[in-house]
């Protein structure tokens, strides 16, 4: 992306014209005169600064519809849209796929007694523990609230459910410093998992076993990880 400005001898036509079919993108012919030299210096380089800037907002544009804007992790539309197709590629290769539903135990009491600022603070540490807990192939979003889903291609329930206790114990493990008057917060978690078990399984009736998987954590005590696999 560099601007070329390249410097030829007034009778070098050829040369001028194979660097022009490279792609430089200005010339000067000796001698060189100053003030031309700064006026097609600064054009190249107000060019250069114009299209940084045009590249660095479509990116920002395109990371916007796929992130939540508060963790950094993907968001549902973005987690919906991949994960159908990994499903489909698992069940037609025969591979395993694991998903896991997440859910923060008594999030609103975090927010009522330590105010919204911490309980968002709890979240993002939360997201950044959950993304140091898996391979770079998993996915991590944020669906809702403090809700999370965990997407682990190529990994059988069995192997999920390990990863989802790793993932509860960094949780419950060391408290989170969240900017809390009364010092840092024990925070636990409850993790639904279910997996690819047949043919006619669609990311929907997976997201559903998990979603129903948490529950049932849930009511057995929250801090725990339940799978529907049998
Ligand atoms: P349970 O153990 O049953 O999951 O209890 P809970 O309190 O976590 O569940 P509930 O669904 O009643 O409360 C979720 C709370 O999450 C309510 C809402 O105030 C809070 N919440 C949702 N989104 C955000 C957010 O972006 N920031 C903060 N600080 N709080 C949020
Ligand atoms: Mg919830
Ligand atoms: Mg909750």
């Amino acid at each position: 992306q560099t601007p070329i400005l390249i410097v030829v001898a007034p009778d070098d036509h050829q040369r001028l014209l194979r660097a022009l079919d490279m792609g430089v993108n200005d010339y000067l012919i000796r001698p060189i005169d100053k003030q031309e030299l700064l006026a097609r210096a600064n054009t190249q380089i107000r060019r250069c600064r114009y299209t940084d800037q045009l590249r660095s907002h479509v990116q920002a544009t395109m990371e916007m519809a796929v992130t939540d804007p508060l963790t950094g992790l993907y968001n549902r539309r973005y987690m919906e849209s991949q994960t159908s197709a990994l499903v489909e590629h698992a069940i037609n290769r025969g591979k395993a796929l694991s998903i896991l539903a997440l859910d923060v135990d008594h999030f609103k009491s975090v927010n009522d007694e330590h105010g919204h600022a911490v309980g968002d603070r709890v979240l993002q540490e939360l997201a950044s523990r959950l993304k140091q807990a898996i391979r770079n192939i998993d996915m991590v979003c944020r669906i809702g609230g403090e809700e999370f889903v965990i997407v682990l291609p190529n990994t059988s329930a069995d192997v999920a459910a390990k990863i989802a206790d790793r993932m509860r114990r960094s949780v419950s493990g060391t408290p989170f410093n969240a900017g809390s008057q009364s010092g840092p917060l024990t925070v636990t978690v409850s993790i639904g998992v279910a997996a690819v078990e047949s043919a006619s399984d669609t990311m929907e009736s997976i997201m559903k076993r998990a979603d129903e998987a948490l529950y049932s954590a849930k009511r057995a005590g929250r801090n725990r990880v339940n799978s529907t696999a049998a």
